[in-house]
């Protein structure tokens, strides 16, 4: 495919108009002011149009789409514990498909190609994500609240699975990482025996962390330090990290991160609505950690729409912070896009650049509110709306394009996530 005269986020992340993007299989193969001479087929006409690289939705638990709407209005503690630990309890893999399903037609309609899911049932979210095309980094979250031996646990044996069944699958469109839900969801024998396993085999390892106030304050009670040193002390960050939420670290979990090259994600949406508080995303940037960005599920926040997540992790740093001056435009479009990628080790997604995967959406600037094009970037960041997003290709796969979608019958996949929140809902109250 050819996109023809087109705007782009360039590799440095500065706009460029007029352009001429190439893409052969699942690469960007040419980036030039001139029409090249080779054929890339289809030719796609860019006139008040933007590429953008596909943007990372770096934390997310896909399956719980199903309880949008469910639970409301609740702090984290009794969200979990009265509403959604019930409602997953009735799940299984095949509502699980349906509920990834839903997902991943929101997410490629807001100009989403990649995800990081943290969840269970892994063989439907899968399914799923196999049949759609979408990309993404699964991890199976690790909880224990009993005494056990690690390589039987059966959260350790599921990832194990997961691991030789679906990692690097699918052209690599599929990777598996590993993932503890948290410290305050795990014993510590837990904790260390993950730190000494995990810490020299190469996979990436996601984490909730220091989300709520009470939780970290429990863990320096509990443990005598902060859940970041805790991790540390137990070798868990000697892998890749990703952290998400970080709501509440300090400066000197802040200079573990840094040192051990951690990711985190924030996700503003989430915290704000479960009333967790705002990450100083400011403090991460400046102290030079990967910061990636993330929606959390649809049940917390309560969309997957990555360009909203964009525009409150530009103005929230602002607010709480009285300075206008930081954060800027595009250091939020790289954490929505090439700082995901990093966090999800692809080291060749998130950029416009030659010999990079083609994980691409295209923003249309023909809607009032992306008038005048003075500055598109902030355009974007501020002003657009997932509705401007007409076309997400994931791998060089037109996936959607001006409201279809080529890999999910949303009418089907939707009235089935229906019928099965009511029969969850009937079954919890038997
Ligand atoms: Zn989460």
């Amino acid at each position: 495919m050819l996109f023809e005269k087109i705007g782009i986020i360039d590799e440095n992340f500065d706009f460029k108009k007029d352009m001429y993007v190439g893409v052969k299989d699942d690469r960007i193969c040419y980036i030039g002011t001139q029409k090249p001479e080779e054929n890339y087929g289809r030719v796609y006409d860019g006139t008040r149009k933007v590429l953008i690289p596909g943007l990372v939705n770096a934390h997310t638990h896909s399956p719980m789409t199903l309880l949008r709407g469910y639970s409301e209005n609740l702090p984290l503690d009794r969200w979990l514990n009265e509403k959604v630990f019930p409602f997953e309890d009735k799940l299984n893999c095949d509502r699980a498909y349906y509920g990834t399903m839903l997902s991943v037609a929101e997410m490629l309609s807001s100009g989403t190609t990649a995800f990081s899911d943290m969840y269970f049932f892994q063989d439907g979210v899968i399914k799923a994500v196999k049949e759609s095309k979408a990309k993404t980094n699964f991890c199976r979250s690790i909880s224990s609240f009993t005494d056990g031996e690690f390589l039987k646990e059966s959260r350790v044996i599921e990832t194990l699975d997961a691991i030789k069944n679906y990692h690097n699958t699918e052209n690599g469109r599929i990777r598996i990482d590993w993932s503890l839900h948290s410290e305050y969801t795990n014993m510590l024998w837990m904790i260390e025996a993950f730190g000494d396993y995990t810490k020299d085999k190469g996979f990436i390892t996601h984490i909730h962390m220091s989300e709520t106030k009470s939780e970290h304050e429990n863990c320096k009670k509990k443990y005598g330090k902060t859940p970041a040193k805790l991790f540390y002390d137990s070798k868990i960050l000697d892998s890749k990290c990703l952290f998400a939420h970080c709501v509440w670290i300090e400066d000197s979990d802040i200079e573990l991160l840094k040192e051990k090259n951690a990711s985190i994600v924030t996700c503003p949406a989430s915290n704000l609505k479960l009333g967790s508080g705002v990450c100083d995303s400011n403090k991460i940037l400046n102290s030079g950690i990967n910061l990636a960005l993330g929606t959390d599920s649809a049940s917390s926040n309560n969309g997957l729409d990555m360009l909203r997540e964009m525009y409150l992790a530009a103005i929230l740093p602002k607010g709480i912070n009285n300075a206008p001056d930081i954060v800027s435009p595009k250091d939020v479009l790289k954490m929505a896009t090439v700082n995901g990628a990093v966090a999800q080790g692809r080291y060749d997604c998130g950029i416009i650049k030659e010999n990079y995967k083609a994980d691409l959406a295209v923003i249309s600037l023909d809607s009032p509110s992306l008038y005048p094009d003075f500055d598109v970037i902030n355009n974007i960041v501020y002003s657009a709306e997932k509705s401007d997003v007409i076309l997400t290709m994931v791998d060089g796969e037109v996936l959607y394009e001006n409201g279809e979608f080529k890999t999910v019958d949303v009418e089907k996949i939707g009235s089935e996530c229906n019928k099965i929140v009511n029969e969850v809902v009937r079954e919890i109250s038997l």
